[in-house]
């Protein structure tokens, strides 16, 4: 199981299917335990991300350490990844076809990890995965598509900007290690939403 991750990881690190690749510092594979019980996937690397190659190290990385942290969760328990492994120019949102181009890496990264639940962090990924839009009115939601549970909930960056998200995305990720516990308690949990592809 290391092995198929430390492959796909290289696969990034020298991937070139993308415009992406001609801008980027470098390419930030997934990284955390791929024993772990639940995926965390973001939008695409920002500045910071770009030049470590590593994901969620910025400040937006900070809020999502801290709101794990209140949980009693550490980073190395999960793990945590993006919808696009390169970062595109100036932050913006990354397109379609590059979203499309990039998929099949966090298709594998899924596959081996076979997460309990996906964390998902923001209406990119929340647009990717799931074709949902407003993530802000379907936070702290269980979705189940395919026989995967998700979890929706806010971007930890959105939370930068806007105080009262920080206690959102707090309170979302207690939720979420919950559900996780009664999951693996085999407990029945309520799925909010069927998604239906
Ligand atoms: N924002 C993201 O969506 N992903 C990162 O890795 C960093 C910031
Ligand atoms: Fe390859 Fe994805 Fe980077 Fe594009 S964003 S170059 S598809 S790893």
């Amino acid at each position: 199981m290391e092995k198929k991750i430390q492959k796909i990881k290289q696969q990034v690190t020298q991937c070139t299917k993308c415009e992406l690749s001609k801008t980027r510092n470098n390419s930030v594979p997934g990284k955390g335990n791929y024993k772990a019980d639940v995926i965390f996937v973001g939008e695409a690397p920002g500045k910071n991300e770009d030049m470590k190659g590593e994901p969620f190290i910025g400040i937006a990385g900070k809020r999502l350490s801290m709101a794990l942290e209140s949980a009693g969760i550490t980073r190395d328990q999960v793990y945590i990844t993006n919808i696009v492994k390169c970062r595109p120019p100036k932050n913006r949102i990354p397109t379609t076809t590059e979203r499309d181009t990039c998929q099949n890496y966090l298709k594998k990264e899924i596959e081996i990890i076979k997460p309990k639940i996906i964390c998902v962090l923001g209406n990119t990924a929340f647009n990717s995965l799931l074709d949902g839009k407003e993530i802000i009115k379907f936070r702290g939601k269980i979705v189940r598509k395919n026989n995967q549970l998700y979890f929706l909930t806010v971007h930890p960056a959105a939370t930068i900007y806007n105080q009262k998200l920080i206690s959102v995305l707090k309170k979302d990720i207690k939720k979420l290690f919950k559900l996780i516990r009664e999951l693996k308690n085999r407990r029945e949990i309520k799925v909010d939403i069927e998604h239906t592809s």
